[in-house]
């Protein structure tokens, strides 16, 4: 049998090429984190990407730069975040919610895309688990304070009976197999302003993670997801404002992979004769809760569920926020800051959370 002998300068033009190769395939690492912020879903939002996997670059035919990848997600995530926006919005007149809610009292069930009747649905159970703290058919009378445009007064009485006279979550009646939400009263508008940012947090997470970010902090208008750990390993910090005085921090969550939330009466408000109007209503009055909680913080298993849970917890109240919790969320932590500046935390995850502030007394509970 003939044998083929490769000569000796070939096998040097072979070994070049390969080291050749290994050097084009050596990935651009990020030196710096890449970051944008940028005003959607009517906030403000940060996301910043401090890692990828290197992995990610040997199963495609991307450009083996990280800072290049990490741009063109952060770039993909805003236009989710505006497409998103389109969805839940219920005052963009091209929004698909708010064409909705100018169905209101028609009497006809119309269709609805599954992306919206699936966060309606989650809202509309956490309504019906809390008695309608959580109340997400709130649409005219948040309306009628308009607190987050920045303009907010107080309604006129009248005209805050009559919405209030439609609020109510079993007047929005989502059916799922004929893909159609009816709106039953004809002021029932809904409102999504509640969970829509932790739906979104929870997307841009995901639309990350997937493509292979093992490091990057998301943080939409407070609403925090952090995927990962910090670049080196070690765990994220993240602050729980303090809500007498915002610009500080009263206490820190450490930990990895987590989505953390608040609602606090400092958020959107506005002051008139000395009173400070926010924007956590109460369903039976229409007027903002006073209920000796400042700000609410949760720790829940998704961005979605932490951001309604904060704003029901709240609305409830210390003591019926903490059986909601004990009932139907028990993976759920929460931290209750009250007026009097206590600070109770409660839940599986109460040792990530530590507080920073020695004005504040700290009460720790299992649930
Ligand atoms: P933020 O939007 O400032 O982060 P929250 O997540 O707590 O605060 O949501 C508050 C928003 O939820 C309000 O601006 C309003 O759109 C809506 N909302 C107010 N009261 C209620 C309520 N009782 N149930 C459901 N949604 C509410
Ligand atoms: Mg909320």
């Amino acid at each position: 049998m003939k044998k083929h002998c490769i000569p000796a300068g070939r096998i040097l033009c072979l070994l070049a090429a390969v080291l050749l190769f290994a050097g084009c395939n050596r990935v651009v690492q990020l030196a710096e984190p890449v970051s944008a912020t940028e005003r959607a879903i009517g906030t403000v939002c940060s996301i910043t990407i401090y890692d990828i996997d290197d992995a990610v670059f040997s199963t495609n035919n991307l450009p083996k730069d990280k800072p290049a990848l990490a741009a063109k997600l952060i770039h993909q995530s805003f236009k989710r975040l505006n497409e998103i926006e389109q969805v839940f919005s219920a005052s963009l007149e091209t929004a698909e919610l708010y064409k909705l809610n100018l169905t209101s009292g028609t009497g006809t069930a119309v269709p609805v895309s599954d992306e919206l009747r699936s966060v309606l649905n989650a809202a509309l159970e956490t309504a019906r688990n809390s008695g309608d703290a959580f109340n997400p058919s709130l649409g005219s009378v948040i309306n009628l304070w308009d607190i987050s445009s920045g303009n907010g007064h107080i309604p006129e009485s009248g005209k805050l009976k009559a919405a209030l006279a439609d609020v109510d979550s079993s007047n929005v009646i989502v059916d799922d197999a004929a893909g159609t939400v009816l709106l039953k009263g004809s002021q029932t508008k809904v409102d999504l302003g509640g969970i829509a940012k932790g739906y979104a947090a929870d997307e841009v997470a995901r639309l990350l993670r997937d493509a292979g970010v093992t490091s990057a902090l998301v943080d939409l208008g407070g609403n925090i997801f952090t995927v990962g750990g910090k670049k080196d390993g070690s765990n994220w910090r993240v602050g729980i404002k303090n809500p007498f005085n915002p610009l500080a921090v009263a206490l820190r969550v450490t930990g990895k992979d987590f989505t953390v939330v608040t609602s606090g009466v400092y958020e959107r408000y506005f002051i008139e004769d000395g009173v400070r109007y926010h924007h956590l209503l109460e369903s039976e009055t229409g007027y903002p809760v006073q209920n000796g909680l400042m700000s609410v913080t949760i720790l829940g298993e998704t961005s979605l569920q932490s951001d309604m849970l904060s704003t029901a917890v709240f609305v409830a109240g210390l003591d019926k926020g903490m059986e909601l919790l004990k009932d139907y969320y028990p993976g759920v932590t929460a931290v209750f800051i009250t007026d009097d500046y206590n600070v109770l935390v409660t839940g599986p995850e109460a040792d990530l959370i530590e507080c920073l502030d020695f004005d504040f007394t700290l009460y720790k509970t299992a649930n």
